[in-house]
């Protein structure tokens, strides 16, 4: 469905806010890999459920309405766990931002992660979504990963409130503000921590993307996921290989296990032999389940030992990097002009 439809139906409700349809429950195993694990960051475990009743704080629905008119007016199509919910756009990019983001970044860096989450999400409503009825889904991996207001009151407990504020400013001082090249929304992807550079897109999955090049991002060795190791047991790790790469020949010195690496300009593994047979980085990370694709290999006899720079697949904006930014008082705008090239930060409705 195209969004400006829905947005023009919804302009008709006038004052009212689009209510969420609550049909959603806790989802108690949502991923994090690619991202930190924003929500089981220092949090209690224990908590109380409050505020359900109406005296939890919340805004009158006019003063909500005149701090973001685009969002919460907007209608998204949510597929969860449990069906698919219509969710004001207002309230996903909170739930989106809760579960991509440690809330307890920057301002700055907050709002850069939701005028991202804005953008990614709108790419995906402007092309028909790519789900039957729903425009994203609640998977990390595939759109965006996203926590219930309902589960954020659980693990926030005391702190929800603080929290949840956090947040909802983030998402309130950017309201319908979108990332475009020329005319267009961009595919906003995003990672963790990269590894001093970001990646090119064409480096990562062979596909140009002009806004999507190499650029350095500073700050990053404060990240806690910016240096990484993983040791494999020699006999382990040759079971592993050859499951996935059958015609590899183990047969030699464990010296000789890889060879021919090829690196992009950032860092990451582009191309490696393994026991003659070449295969991708990404491959190698996936197969072994490492940090980032940006790895060294040191082979003992007993062991192998594979260190990483970086968390995440490198592409587009580094959270960690943002924060940083946000830290030495960079903007929201200037983060994102600097992550993805050539672009304009502007809101969603401009031509
Ligand atoms: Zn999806």
């Amino acid at each position: 469905m195209k969004l400006s439809l829905v947005f023009g139906l919804a302009l008709t409700a006038a004052a009212f806010l689009i209510p969420a349809i609550m049909v959603e429950k806790p989802q108690g195993d949502i991923m994090f890999a690619e991202v930190p694990a924003a929500v089981d960051e220092s949090l209690p475990e224990d908590g109380s459920r409050q505020g359900e009743t109406g005296e939890d704080g919340k805004q009158p629905l006019r003063e909500e309405v005149a701090h973001s008119v685009f969002d919460s007016n907007t209608v998204i199509r949510l597929q969860t766990d449990e069906g698919i919910i219509s969710i004001s756009l207002r309230d996903y990019l909170r739930g989106v931002l809760a579960a991509e983001m440690p809330v307890t970044f920057e301002p700055e860096a907050l709002k850069a992660q939701a005028a991202t989450a804005r953008t990614y999400a709108l790419y995906r409503v402007d092309r028909g979504g790519v789900h039957e009825g729903a425009d994203v889904c609640t998977d990390y991996s595939h759109c965006s990963a996203y926590v219930s207001d309902e589960l954020l009151r659980e693990k926030w407990a005391g702190e929800y409130e603080e929290k949840a504020a956090r947040i909802q400013t983030a998402v309130d001082e950017t309201d319908g503000m979108v990332i475009k090249y020329g005319s267009e929304l961009i595919d906003a992807v995003f990672h963790s921590t990269s590894s001093g550079r970001t990646e090119a897109a064409v480096d990562v999955w062979g596909t140009e993307r002009p806004y999507l090049q190499s650029v350095p991002s500073r700050g990053e060795e404060s990240a806690p996921r910016f240096s990484g190791s993983v040791e494999i047991p020699t006999g382990e790790l040759r079971e592993l290989l050859l499951g996935v790469i059958p015609l590899a020949d183990l047969s030699v010195p464990v010296s000789q296990w890889f060879s021919d690496v090829v690196r992009s300009e950032a860092g990451s593994v582009k191309s490696i032999a393994v026991g003659g047979e070449t295969v991708s980085g990404r491959e190698i990370r996936a197969l072994l389940g490492l940090n980032s694709a940006n790895f060294t290999v040191t082979a003992g006899e007993s062991k192998f030992i594979f260190t990483t720079v970086g968390y995440g697949h490198g592409v587009g904006m580094s959270q960690y990097g943002a924060n940083y930014m946000a830290k030495t008082g960079s903007t929201y705008i200037e983060i994102l002009e600097h992550y993805y090239s050539g672009v304009t930060v502007e809101s969603y409705a401009a031509p």
